[in-house]
């Protein structure tokens, strides 16, 4: 066992010996009082491997769904050499724990300060903005810099994302034309970046977003050397299934292809959910039920905030031996702090006879989940294990048999 610091600074142990039972974690001999997160490392090396080597550009991970220093490590072992980052702190963290990835400073709106560190302290040349003020504050920040990266980011529609970012950030079309022009003076790179809203259910918001891109090129009539898809690739969820990734990265190359761009333009993405949601799970004890409501010893202040606040869904699991033979039947979930808002309406289906006692796993909590836990309340736990057993759904399993089936056909 070691201790050391995540991002937040809360001391963790990761236990050295994975823990390899069939279920990966034994309930019956830990039977932890507090929740226990448990990460699976094979997992997101599996989609970073599935990035690098399937979508037809550069991805870089996005550190906000998940600031994990093990995890950057993964990513970075399996591949991964860029790093979206969106605060100093983000910045400085990628830079101490992977002192020789490129870290790309993706938030439009910046201190200067911020942008002056970054540049200067951690060699950060790639930054991202969506008005003239911004672009303003980056040239006087650097001190008229000669050697820039500037996306531009454009907005576009959320509407077949889960989670909109349409209204914050972007350039609308009125104001890109200027932007551009404006941008391409100051910039040795000019990039053009947009972010359709995570959990994007269809290939469409890209290729939509990509006719906005090609709009704006042909307005502003510049050169552009970089079109950035931003984030937003799906992970699966109950009644949340996305069509293949492969779709996704074909729709987008195709897109991309046709753009009116420089022969030698790159193609960049940003995702964050897609390449860590698997990576982590939680197993929670059921503290007492009323009717169809479970009182967990985790919540909004937990790794459930989108669970309470967006109502996002989560696939869930009892663990029981013997196996529960009861049919499964919805559930809603309290969490453990003192208030109302601490509800996770679900509907998360589990047989009918779950009872006070009783473990659930929860999964999918790799993408923002883990990054959002907090101590409110006194509640949380640091308690993490390293498993090696399957994520409860994988976007990556059938490709990496398919792998493994064509490796043996040869
Ligand atoms: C949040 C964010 C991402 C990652 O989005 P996902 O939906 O998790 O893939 C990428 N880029 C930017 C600029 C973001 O704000």
């Amino acid at each position: 066992m070691h201790k050391h610091h995540n991002a937040l600074g809360l001391a963790t142990t990761i236990s050295d010996a994975a823990v390899s039972f069939e279920r990966g974690y034994d309930i019956a001999k830990h039977g932890p009082v507090q929740p226990v997160t448990l990460i699976r490392p094979h997992a997101a090396s599996r989609a970073a491997r599935f990035f690098v080597e399937k979508f037809p550009g550069r991805s870089m991970y996005a550190v906000k769904a998940n600031p994990s220093p093990e995890l950057l490590q993964i990513l970075w072992d399996s591949g991964i050499t860029h790093y979206d980052v969106a605060s100093l702190n983000e910045v400085r963290l990628v830079a101490r724990t992977l002192p020789e990835a490129t870290l790309c400073f993706m938030h439009p709106v910046k201190a200067e300060e911020a942008i002056a560190q970054a540049y200067f302290e951690h060699n950060v040349r790639t930054f991202s903005l969506d008005s003239i003020e911004e672009l303003e504050k980056i040239e006087r920040a650097t001190r008229g810099a000669e050697d820039l990266t500037l996306c531009v980011r454009l907005r576009v529609s959320s509407e077949h994302s889960k989670l909109s970012l349409a209204s914050k950030f972007g350039a609308a079309p009125g104001e890109t034309k200027e932007l551009l022009f404006r941008t391409r003076q100051v910039a040795d790179a000019l990039g053009i970046c947009f972010h359709v809203g995570s959990q994007a259910m269809t290939p469409e918001a890209y290729s939509n977003a990509m006719e906005r891109v090609r709009a704006a090129i042909v307005d502003a009539a510049v050169t552009v050397d970089v079109i950035d898809v931003g984030g937003g690739f799906p992970s699966s969820y109950p009644g949340m299934e996305p069509p293949p990734l492969e779709h996704y990265f074909e729709t987008i190359h195709r897109a991309f292809e046709s753009l009116p761009v420089s022969y030698s333009a790159e193609l960049w993405a940003e995702p964050g959910r897609a390449l860590c949601a698997e990576y982590s799970s939680i197993i929670v004890r059921v503290e007492k039920r009323r009717g169809d409501e479970l009182y967990i010893n985790d919540g909004a202040y937990g790794a459930l905030f989108d669970a309470a606040h967006i109502g996002w869904r989560f696939p869930v699991e009892l663990l029981r031996e013997p196996e529960s033979r009861a049919k499964d039947v919805a559930f809603s979930f309290y969490g453990p702090t003192c208030d109302d808002l601490d509800h996770m309406v679900g509907p998360f289906y589990l047989p009918a006879d779950v009872k006070a006692g009783d473990y659930i796993e929860i999964g999918m909590l790799g993408a923002y989940g883990s990054a959002m836990r907090t101590a409110f309340n006194g509640f949380g736990s640091d308690e993490t294990i390293v498993v090696t057993d399957e994520p409860m759904v994988s976007l990556y399993e059938r490709a990496d048999r398919q792998v493994a089936s064509n490796v043996v056909k040869l």
